[in-house]
């Protein structure tokens, strides 16, 4: 959501009332869009050479419906006419929330309600434009580098005294490295090429062998203290590259479900994995190199200007121009750094969901397409990469010659003063050593200063999600619970996973301790939403949820999450064995309640019948069980957790009758004493449950025993001879 601001050369009937900036152009390409509404009409404007044109025009009227839809990556917002659905405009998750809260807006216009958009706080950086993401206020191409730079040396604080340690072998080590040109000098002029009467011979081999020696043991120890120097700060890097690497990792595991959420898993990982590596890089290569090289410029820089000071001046001739150069170079590559980045993450994107699906991509026979969008994606970031690197080239080159200038001027104007006399070869020649050694340093600092931006730019994203705050926050004042009773109460609660498309309306429900309650509703009605809410993975737009009367947002969150057992919907398996698993949330557990559990749950007979029985290990995800076998693994996890409040989110719904009639069973005996939530495909399923809740597109349509619900031939009623409907069908089918 933008600034209204009409675009420039472009007329508008009217002043604009919503202006939306998109990031995607309609083919999927990177580009700048709006979206825009004056005078009762609806515009698409395209940006082309920094001049906006309209691409689709659209009167408010005509448009019957706005629908709002998550593709990969990115969302898509859609007009429904009369003439049928015509596509508005495309985003990517960066803009999803704008564009959320435009679809609601234009809704509610379309439907002749008059809400005035509430503009949310400019979300793009106010420098660059660059869009910034929910959460965090840090733009990573204006941030001033130095302050993550001086974030990332706060970590070493632990550190201090091997980080002192290397200090000082790094500035040993670059003092050594001035000594060998200094010892040039009176080589030449006292040994080799003596002005005026010449020492004697003997004397002159000597000194020559001494310089020697002393050579070589400034060059032995110079040795010695790089490979401690790099061996110390190979340790350090390391230790701080773990201590990042943890700490995010610890922070994305209290991160709400929210973020994942809003977020390809791709892009996560590659933070965790490809960012903390280059941060591994700059803290064990880059930054060395970067104090090294800093200290040899101003190093030589004094001992040029000690030597001789017009000299020195001579070399720092080219110095603007190469200022210039670089500056001008920057202001183009920072772009394609930038892009290159965000295509990186895009590329990883779709390798790892395209990997995580290649069931369906096979199922499907879609591999052609899959491989288009590989290679779509690879090209753009093949492109970017190219330009940057092209850039880079130039730039190399002419900054080289540049450089080569002043090292003719120290030549011309040094060789004149040997020959006037006024200087002595040896000088001349440990001057030049100097300057070959000045220009070397210079330019390692220029693609140095490249490697460290992007280091710091990965650095930076990496403290953009240790920044991110978790939604789901504990109360300062959370209240422990050491035993919750059970009781389970809905208030007026509405909830949607994006703010605008509501899921749950206005429930409210009561659940006491003890009962087993059972949800009930076309697949999307909300059901495992509600259960969601009650473990609060996520937190209630409007209303409030409570248990044993407290309000769930004052709860100790792993007060909450410890007695509350869940099967859910989706199971899943950890890499492990089959006793892990069931132990997953009693890692202390003997193999007795293991193997309790695992009867309850119907698990033990197929589980002894394998190879390896309790010790059989299952791939990730659950691989090599069937899904029914998943399920019940499940359930007997939760019941080894032995929960206060219960909750099956169809935890039957892929074992068979005979199966699902013990479990039952087994269910039965197991919820006396605990409060219960089961969600049930087979309604016949839910018979033994104290009261049903029937919920019908996110709201509580009935509620009631079983029976009361069928008597009353509602909404229950219907579902259940639907359900019939669909037995009677495949007991013909058979
Ligand atoms: P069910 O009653 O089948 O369990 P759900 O509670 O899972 O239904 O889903 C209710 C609605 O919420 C559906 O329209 C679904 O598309 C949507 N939904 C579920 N999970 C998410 C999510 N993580 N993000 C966005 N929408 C979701
Ligand atoms: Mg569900």
């Amino acid at each position: 959501m933008g600034r209204l601001r009409p675009p420039e050369g472009m007329e508008l009937p009217g002043p604009v009332r919503l202006w939306v900036e998109s990031d995607l152009l309609p083919d999927g390409s990177f580009g700048r869009e709006y979206l825009a509404v004056a005078g009762g009409r609806l515009f698409v404007l395209s940006e082309r050479e920094g001049k906006a044109e309209k691409r689709l025009e659209l009167s408010l009227e005509a448009i019957r419906s706005i629908e709002f839809e998550r593709v990969f990556g990115g969302g898509v917002l859609r007009a429904e006419t009369e003439e049928g659905s015509i596509e508005l405009i495309r985003f990517t998750n960066l803009k999803l929330p704008a564009f959320a809260e435009a679809a609601k807006i234009l809704e509610g216009w379309v439907k002749g309600e008059e809400i005035e958009p509430e503009l949310p706080e400019e979300r793009g950086c106010p420098r660059c434009g660059l869009p910034l993401e929910e959460g965090t206020k840090v733009c990573p191409a204006c941030l001033p580098k130095s302050r993550t730079l001086i974030r990332l040396i706060s970590y070493l604080r632990p550190y201090w005294k091997q980080a002192l340690c290397l200090s000082t072998l790094t500035f040993l080590t670059t003092a050594l490295g001035l000594l060998p040109p200094y010892l040039n000098k009176p080589l030449m002029d006292v040994v080799l090429a003596p002005k005026g009467v010449p020492r004697p011979l003997d004397e002159r081999l000597k000194l020559l062998g001494l310089l020697v020696l002393v050579l070589l043991a400034s060059r032995a120890l110079m040795s010695a203290l790089g490979a401690a120097q790099g061996w110390l700060s190979a340790w350090l890097g390391n230790r701080i590259t773990h201590d990042i690497r943890c700490q995010l990792y610890q922070h994305l595991q209290f991160l709400s479900l929210g973020f994942f959420d809003k977020r390809q898993i791709g892009t996560v990982i590659s933070r965790v994995n490809q960012d903390t590596g280059r941060l591994h890089e700059f803290l064990v290569w880059g930054s060395q190199d970067l104090a090294i090289n800093l200290l040899l410029i101003v190093g030589i820089g004094v001992m040029l200007f000690v030597m001789n000071w017009k000299l020195a001046l001579l070399v720092l001739v080219p110095a603007p121009a190469v200022a210039v150069v670089s500056r001008l170079f920057w202001r183009r590559v920072r772009v394609y750094i930038r892009r290159f980045f965000h295509r990186w993450s895009r590329l990883n994107a779709v390798l790892s969901e395209s990997l995580r699906g290649i069931k369906v991509i096979k199922a499907f026979g879609q591999e052609a397409r899959e491989i288009d969008r590989f290679k779509g994606s690879s090209g753009e970031l093949a492109v970017t990469s190219v330009k940057a690197e092209r850039a880079w080239a130039f730039m190399f080159s002419g900054m080289s010659f540049l450089i080569t200038l002043g090292t003719m001027l120290v030549w011309l104007a040094g060789g004149r003063k040997v020959l006037f006399g006024e200087m002595s070869l040896g000088t001349l020649m440990a001057f030049l050593m100097y300057v070959g050694m000045f220009y070397r340093p210079v330019e390692a600092m220029s693609w140095l200063i490249n490697f460290c931006s992007r280091s710091l730019t990965a650095a930076e994203r990496v403290f953009e999600i240790l920044d991110t705050r978790p939604e789901i926050q504990e109360a300062e004042d959370a209240i422990p619970m050491p035993r919750i009773e059970g009781e389970i109460e809905f208030r007026n609660v509405s909830f949607g996973y994006d703010k605008h498309k509501p899921v749950l309306k206005d429930v409210s429900f009561k659940v006491k301790p003890g009962e087993m309650v059972g949800l009930v509703g076309h697949s999307g009605a909300g059901k495992t939403t509600t259960v969601n809410l009650i473990c609060r993975f996520y937190d209630p737009d409007e209303g409030e949820i409570l248990i044993d009367g407290v309000p769930l947002r004052k709860i100790r969150i792993e007060d909450l999450r410890r007695q509350i057992g869940i099967v859910p919907q989706d199971t899943f398996l950890f890499t492990g064995t089959i006793a892990e698993n069931i132990a997953y949330a009693k890692p202390g557990a003997t193999r007795e309640e293991i193997i309790r559990a695992a009867k309850i749950a119907n698990a033990h007979e197929f589980i002894i019948k394998k190879p390896d029985g309790y010790e059989t290990v299952v791939g990730e995800g659950g691989e090599g069980l069937s899904a029914g076998e998943r399920q019940r693994i499940a359930i007997a996890r939760a019941i080894l957790a032995d929960p206060r409040i219960l909750i099956l989110d169809e935890a039957t719904s892929q074992v068979d009758v005979e199966t699902e009639r013990k479990i039952q069973e087994a269910i039965e005996r197991l919820v006396k004493g605990r409060t219960t939530i089961a969600i049930a495909h087979r309604l016949s399923t839910l018979r033994n449950a104290d009261r049903l809740i029937v919920l019908k597109e996110g709201r509580i349509a009935e509620v009631g025993t079983h029976d009361e619900l069928l008597r009353r031939r509602g909404e229950f009623h219907r579902l259940v001879k639907a359900y019939r409907e669909i037995s009677k069908i495949r007991a013909v089918e058979r």
